[in-house]
């Protein structure tokens, strides 16, 4: 049953998210480990030959400045922590950048803070961006940007911040890689606790299997990891929780081999999208789009362009929801506009050669860009 499962899900992937908490990349005297660095990056370009997209979410940042700032214990107050963190996430950086740069990648520096899930337009932003970057020989590295990160607007651990980010790319699986073999049936330290090779669908008794346990120098514990894989598996996400200081842990997870916890998402990650941009925010305004564009987005599956709209309705920001409707008014897609109404109503009907004259430069070629838009006469 399990092996099924397991085989089902890995042969799916396409998109593949691994946060890689601090622990697992700490020697025992506090400093990063560049051998598992090194040895998470061949693994990665494994994982990309195999035509897998993939980010990753690494911790790291606050525990290597501390070394490097010759801070003994991890600092209580935020601007410590902050200064320590400013100091690691460089090193952190270029330890990643020098380990990928033989596989022939670069790596890509993202900092995210809570802010940028809730506002619509730093979302879209964000998701264009690793969009992009996965057309390159990059590895993005997702990090909390600690240093502007006040408690309010704190994600506070990147387990949660993983869970975020294989939502909002539709993820097929998130990989969590802990010091612990997985979700154990009781305490880490009894020895008749048994690995939990899968969950079939969260149920939050779960929860009380684990304490508050905290890891020593990140800051999550089993706790948070069951709450990122919570918030995953309910946007469709499936989620592995394994022991990331396995010599080749990620290759032995993609292969089949039966390690770590597989929690199944609920629905697929692409239809939990699609009913999140069609069914469940409303939209803010409507494009009337003539035949030819319509024809291009719902049966040819392009971008919508400036071109092909007749018409600007409403009152949106950039990456709010907007309905497109044919000329008799029937709604056909909705999606995720690049530009407000005002920058909408501008290029309406024009060329991109044109719109650079009108707006002073072209941010994005489609106003909306089909990864971001949902044919719903098609769905429903
Ligand atoms: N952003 C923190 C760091 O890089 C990690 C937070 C966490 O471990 O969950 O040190």
């Amino acid at each position: 049953m399990s092996s099924d499962h397991r085989r089902d899900v890995l042969n799916r992937v396409r998109t593949l998210v691994v946060k890689v908490g601090t622990n697992v990349l700490s020697t025992d005297d506090d400093r990063l480990d560049a051998d598992r660095i090194a040895s998470l990056a061949e693994q990665v370009h494994a994982i990309r030959q195999m035509g897998i997209q993939l980010v990753l979410v690494s911790s790291g940042a606050i525990g290597a400045g501390m070394g490097l700032l010759g801070l003994k214990e991890r600092p209580k107050d935020l601007s410590h922590l902050q200064a320590a963190a400013a100091t690691g996430q460089a090193h952190l950086i270029h330890l990643y950048d020098k380990a990928f740069r033989p596989h022939g990648y670069h790596a890509a520096q993202l900092l995210l803070t809570a802010n940028d899930f809730k506002n619509r337009s730093r979302y879209l932003n964000v998701r264009n961006t690793l969009l992009t970057l996965g057309e390159f020989h990059v590895i993005p590295v997702v990090n909390e940007n600690d240093t502007v990160s006040t408690a309010e607007i704190k994600l506070g651990d990147n387990d949660r911040l993983a869970a975020m980010v294989a939502g909002l790319i539709q993820a097929d699986l998130l990989i969590i890689l802990s010091v612990v073999d997985g979700l154990l049936t009781g305490d880490p330290t009894d020895p008749d606790s048994r690995r939990i090779p899968l969950v079939e669908r969260f149920d939050d008794d779960l929860l009380n299997l684990v304490g508050a346990s905290k890891s020593s120098r990140g800051t999550g514990g089993m706790k948070t990891k069951l709450e990122a894989v919570r918030t995953a598996t309910a946007v469709g996400v499936n989620v592995m929780i394994a022991n990331g200081k396995r010599p080749n842990v990620l290759s032995e997870l993609l292969s089949g081999t039966d390690t770590g916890t597989l929690f199944l998402g609920e629905g697929d990650g692409v239809s939990a999208w699609k009913r999140w941009i069609g069914y469940t925010m409303p939209p803010k305004g409507r494009l009337v789009l003539d035949a030819g564009a319509r024809r291009a987005v719902e049966l040819l599956g392009k971008s919508l362009l400036a071109i092909g709209i007749a018409r600007v309705e409403g009152d949106f920001e950039k990456g709010e929801v907007v309905s497109l409707v044919d000329a008799d008014g029937e709604e056909f897609a909705r999606g995720l506009t690049n530009y407000d109404t005002k920058a909408t109503r501008t290029i309406a009907g024009k060329r991109t050669d044109d719109i650079a004259r009108e707006l002073g430069s072209v941010p994005y070629d489609e106003v909306i860009h089909r990864d971001n838009l949902v044919v719903i006469s098609l769905t429903k």
